[in-house]
């Protein structure tokens, strides 16, 4: 017998294959939602579910509802909660990714008025293993795409209209069999990769695109940031970064709830560094790996451990 999955919608939780929204759904025509990707990852020696910055993502979530003014009747709290008790129910013991979208969830078309459209809230969990392979170093392409500015479309937030670019990014580079594309800012400086932040190291410091870059602000960013400073003892500048110095770095890697953090080893055909994951990024990723799973101490508090209990 096949386990029954359990979604969230419409203030509780139900079979998933009867969480379901009409033709009609606002959302749907105009990409008037915004959403998480927030991960699961099984501690097998603790047999618990760790989630990754549960608190942070739900806070972008109503950054991201703030602007599209959607209203959800929940606190950041109310929506942990939530995902906790929805964890539990389904009982996962591995890898999941969990998706809350918060939505404009009314059955009306031809209303561009974000004032007159009702809320929705929905939650999704899937088990996920590997988004990318991150046991190798990727082959990146610059994307023929540019990443919208923050003056077209807001870009600190998953609002799910964005995602156009990401997804015409994407395809563009594994149709010409890059494993990943990076995005240029209309100014031709970079931005980020279609679902990832983008880091690189040259002499020992580490730069990232700054906020003003149009890139989203990452969790995964943000927390390798803190990793880098506090247990490396390295330099982390947040800056304007050009295409040319992507080629000339030592080391670049891009990080992102569902990439985890992988090696770029090849831009544009370009080997970076010798071409190999290098040693400042494999620390980094040791460090990050055993970080998500709520085995570092001192970063405990990011982790909400559940316990599978099972429908
Ligand atoms: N940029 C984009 C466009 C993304 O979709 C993601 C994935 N959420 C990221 C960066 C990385 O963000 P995070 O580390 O919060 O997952």
């Amino acid at each position: 017998m096949t386990q029954q999955t359990w979604a969230f919608l419409g203030g509780e939780q139900i079979p998933e294959e009867d969480a379901k929204v009409g033709v009609k759904t606002h959302a749907l025509h105009y990409g008037t939602a915004v959403f998480e990707g927030i991960r699961g990852n099984w501690n097998g020696r603790l047999g618990k579910v760790s989630i990754f910055r549960l608190k942070e993502h739900y806070e972008r979530l109503l950054r991201g509802c703030q602007i599209l003014r959607i209203n959800l009747p929940y606190s950041v709290d109310d929506l942990c909660k939530i995902t906790v008790d929805l964890l539990e129910k389904n009982g996962f013991s591995e890898d999941v990714y969990i998706r809350p979208l918060a939505f404009k969830g009314e059955q009306l078309v031809a209303n561009l008025n974000l004032n007159a459209v009702e809320d929705e809230f929905t939650l999704i969990i899937i088990p996920f293993g590997s988004y990318i392979d991150n046991n190798r170093p990727l082959r990146c392409q610059t994307s023929s795409w540019r990443r919208p500015m923050d003056s077209s479309m807001p870009t600190g937030v998953k609002i799910t209209g964005l995602y156009t670019t990401s997804i015409l990014a994407k395809t563009e580079a594994l149709a010409a069999g890059f494993d990943e594309a990076i995005l240029l800012n209309q100014d031709g400086s970079v931005s980020e990769g279609s679902g990832e932040n983008l880091f690189m190291i040259r002499d020992g410091v580490i730069s990232t695109p700054s906020e003003t870059d149009n890139c989203l602000l990452g969790i995964t960013r943000d927390s390798i940031i803190q990793l880098a400073q506090n247990e490396l003892g390295m330099k982390v500048v947040q800056r304007h970064i050009q295409r040319s110095e992507l080629y000339l770095a030592d080391e670049v890697f891009l990080t992102g709830t569902a990439a985890h953090l992988t090696s770029v080893g090849e831009l544009d055909n370009r080997k970076i560094g010798s071409g190999e994951t290098g040693p400042i990024t494999m620390k980094l990723q040791d460090l990050y790996f055993a970080t998500v799973v709520g085995d570092l101490e001192n970063y405990a508090n990011w982790c909400t451990m559940v316990t599978p209990s099972g429908n």
